[in-house]
């Protein structure tokens, strides 16, 4: 009597039916057992161990209709120890020689499941972090994915800031404390062992002063003895106890070894031997896992680094964005390139500017003039030139000329001077690209433009009459 509820196969579900022989029509009992010694006090289900197929106390097959054979049911059993043993492999401990530093160690900070790893681009060579969870169960839209050389080029970073060798001193002498603190309480160890000794031998003098045919008082006092003996036993167990938790020695050596460590950490991390397992590695010994989350605010990745030793930080990561419709500061950028721009500041010192400001492009490192030029190409901000949209005058104010000056002072067409100017064979200067030329010239470089034209056109002349 129960209703039929029709739910999405989830991968668990899929799993149970594939791995269970009633489908292959077999009756069977016992396919695990429980373990004492790996029993869990006050859990019911714990310490469930699988038996392996051969020691199935019960498996009695053609009972039930089969769906597949026996051989099928095998088959399958077979497929999926076989896919299990490639995913361990591929997933636990075992670095593999991938570029994506923290695979195997992202976590999904959205659902909490681990992140896959794929590969992007035409080529394949944009490593990104996935999370399939939802895909893989059922078929719903990718988690969140985040781009790896990003996020690994940050936690890179804070990882060898963290191993910097004045923080390692710094964890050194804090772990000097702790030895400080450590021999102390071996000292209250001692002085309580010491006193439980001296006790016992005080019950024990007592008790050898007393006669012997005062037998009650004997009595009595060789059970004081007695105690006291057994409490000079249970303090040194203790004591024992406690020594072996505090097995963390450093010694003089050892510091010096870890401190030099800390030294070469960058050198070795980066030098061309140390392949990307080996950085895994490395990084595993310090960082336990990260937590991303790219969703939480527009542009910016969060991430939580889960290190090693407990300790936890977060970060944010500003993604580098393919076009500038998606740059984080969007609205800010467009204001200060067009603030700098009608300031007439050139290209190259809007750049300068902006990298002081710690505005980043979408891509690389910093703001280059090519980039702002391209950028005001996109948004189409034009140059402000020091004329406005009017024509340019023959004669600047500084009392150099435009290239209509020149075209005019020479008598020759534009061309003629856009060809001087690339020839050098003119004194030319540009504030910036796309911004008017100003030429210096002297009467007397006028004068001798002009004689030149005069003897070129004469040349010209003469070829097309000889010719
Ligand atoms: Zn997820």
């Amino acid at each position: 009597p129960h209703d039929v509820l029709w739910q999405p196969a989830s991968n668990s579900r899929v799993l149970a039916i594939l791995s269970n022989p009633a489908y292959a029509g077999a009756y069977v009992y016992g396919r695990s057992t429980f373990e004492a010694t790996r029993r869990k006090p006050g859990r019911l289900r714990s310490g469930q161990v699988r038996r392996p197929l051969e020691k199935w106390p019960v498996c009695l097959q053609n009972i039930y209709p089969a769906y597949i054979t026996w051989e099928q049911y095998l088959a399958h059993r077979a497929r999926l120890h076989d896919n299990q043993n490639r995913y361990e492999a591929g997933r636990h401990g075992v670095p593999r020689k991938g570029q994506a530093l923290l695979q195997g160690v992202v976590l999904c900070g959205r659902c909490g499941a681990r992140m896959g790893l794929h590969y992007s681009g035409p080529q394949g060579e944009y490593p990104v972090y996935g999370c399939n969870a939802g895909q893989h169960q059922y078929g719903s839209p990718r988690c969140q994915e985040v781009r790896a050389l990003g996020l690994d080029a940050e936690v890179e970073r804070l990882l060898l800031a963290a191993l910097e060798p004045d923080k390692i001193a710094l964890a050194l002498s804090a772990l000097a404390e702790l030895e400080k603190e450590t021999a102390m309480l071996d000292r209250q160890w001692h002085l309580r062992l010491e006193r439980a000794k001296y006790e016992a031998e005080r019950a024990r003098r007592q008790y050898m002063t007393v006669e012997p045919e005062n037998r009650m008082v004997a009595r009595s006092l060789e059970r004081q003895w007695e105690e006291k003996l057994r409490g000079v036993e249970e303090v040194e167990h203790a004591y024992q106890r406690w020594s072996t938790q505090q097995q963390l020695v450093i010694t003089p050596a050892d510091r010096q070894e870890i401190l030099a460590l800390g030294e070469n950490l960058a050198q070795v991390w980066r030098a061309p031997t140390t392949t990307n397992a080996d950085r895994k590695t490395m990084l595993r010994l310090v960082i336990r896992d990260v937590i991303v989350d790219n969703k939480r605010e527009h542009g910016r990745v969060w991430f939580r680094i889960n290190w090693q030793t407990g300790a936890t930080s977060e970060h944010w990561l500003t993604r580098r964005v393919q076009s500038y419709a998606e740059h984080p500061q969007l609205e800010h950028l467009r204001r200060r390139v067009r603030e700098l721009n009608a300031a007439q500041k050139m290209d190259e010192e809007i750049a300068m500017i902006l990298n002081e400001e710690g505005v980043r492009p979408s891509r690389g490192l910093a703001f280059s003039g090519g980039l702002v030029w391209m950028v005001r190409q996109q948004w189409q901000i034009p140059t402000v030139k020091e004329n406005g949209k009017e024509a340019n005058p023959l004669r600047w104010k500084d009392g150099t000329y435009s290239v209509e000056g020149v075209a005019s002072a020479v008598g020759v067409i534009l061309g003629t001077v856009y060809k001087w100017v690339r020839e050098r064979r003119v004194d030319a200067e540009q504030l910036a690209k796309g911004m008017p030329w100003k030429i210096k010239l002297t009467d007397e470089q006028i004068a001798s433009l002009r004689e030149y034209v005069k003897r070129v056109r004469r040349i010209k002349r003469s070829k097309k009459e000889a010719s």
